[in-house]
């Protein structure tokens, strides 16, 4: 079935970065099934409004390539082992999401052919018009690289109108606000500011540059209250917009 474009959705297709953290939402590694049909739950919001989702997912509960590296582990091979880690992540994600009542297709930029569908430009645009969430995996496909710059890369590929990084906090503040009760929100940051200052560590610099070389908002919001997710893609003041 062919969508129509939603008139109450302010961004008719985004690319939505998970991280393997929030995947394992209560546990300290793998994956939380509760927690990723919840998710489920908040996607289907958007398709139901006639958005189209594009899903990064991170391996960081399993694997990060920079971490693994050392002790006789390349970190070409630690990076191979973050990918494999974030397929591990889209297949669950995937399932869950199917079970959920969300017609989903996990599509892999490293070689799983006998797991998923290999990521071809043309397959995950038809996806996303048939109404189906993309679920991507193994990032970009090359190491060096975190699902970050592949989340950028990817929604600047299939034409998303905003990258939406979900986080734990809803927001960029001018401190961390886990440490310091007087942080401040930011309601918007240049990407000029978010390059620049260190303090601002949302996402890789990598991911940022090409976000800001190809002017691809990102949206920074706390994606584990009911609804909100929803309202980020109708254009409410929610998080942090970094533009
Ligand atoms: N990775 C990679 N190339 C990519 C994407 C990811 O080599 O295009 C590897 C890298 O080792 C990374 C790991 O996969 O650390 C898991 O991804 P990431 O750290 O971004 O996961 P997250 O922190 O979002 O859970």
């Amino acid at each position: 079935m062919l969508q129509l474009s939603s008139m109450s959705l302010k961004y008719q297709r985004v690319l939505l970065k998970l991280s393997g953290e929030q995947l394992a939402g209560k546990f300290d590694s793998g994956i939380d099934p509760a927690l990723c049909a919840w998710l489920a739950e908040e996607v289907k919001k958007i398709t139901d409004a006639g958005g189209q989702v594009v899903i990064m997912v991170g391996g960081g509960n399993f694997v990060r390539g920079a971490q693994i590296a050392g002790h006789g582990i390349r970190r070409v091979t630690g990076d191979h082992m973050g990918m494999l880690a974030t397929l591990i992540n889209a297949l669950g994600l995937t399932d869950i999401f199917e079970a959920n009542g969300i017609e989903t297709r996990c599509l892999s930029s490293i070689f799983a052919e006998q797991v998923a569908e290999p990521f071809v430009h043309r397959l995950a645009q038809k996806h996303l018009e048939s109404g189906r969430v993309v679920i991507a995996a193994g990032g970009i496909g090359r190491p060096y690289l975190t699902t970050d710059t592949a989340a950028v890369s990817l929604a600047l590929e299939l034409d998303c109108q905003a990258v939406l990084k979900a986080t734990k906090v809803d927001g960029v503040y001018d401190k961390d606000p886990a440490k310091h009760k007087d942080a401040i929100k930011h309601d918007s940051v240049s990407f000029q500011n978010a390059v620049e200052n260190p303090d601002i560590a949302v996402m890789d610099k990598a991911a940022m540059g090409l976000a800001m070389e190809y002017k691809m908002p990102i949206i920074v919001f706390d994606a584990m209250e009911a609804g909100k997710l929803l309202k980020v893609v109708e254009g409410q003041d929610i998080g942090t917009t970094i533009s």
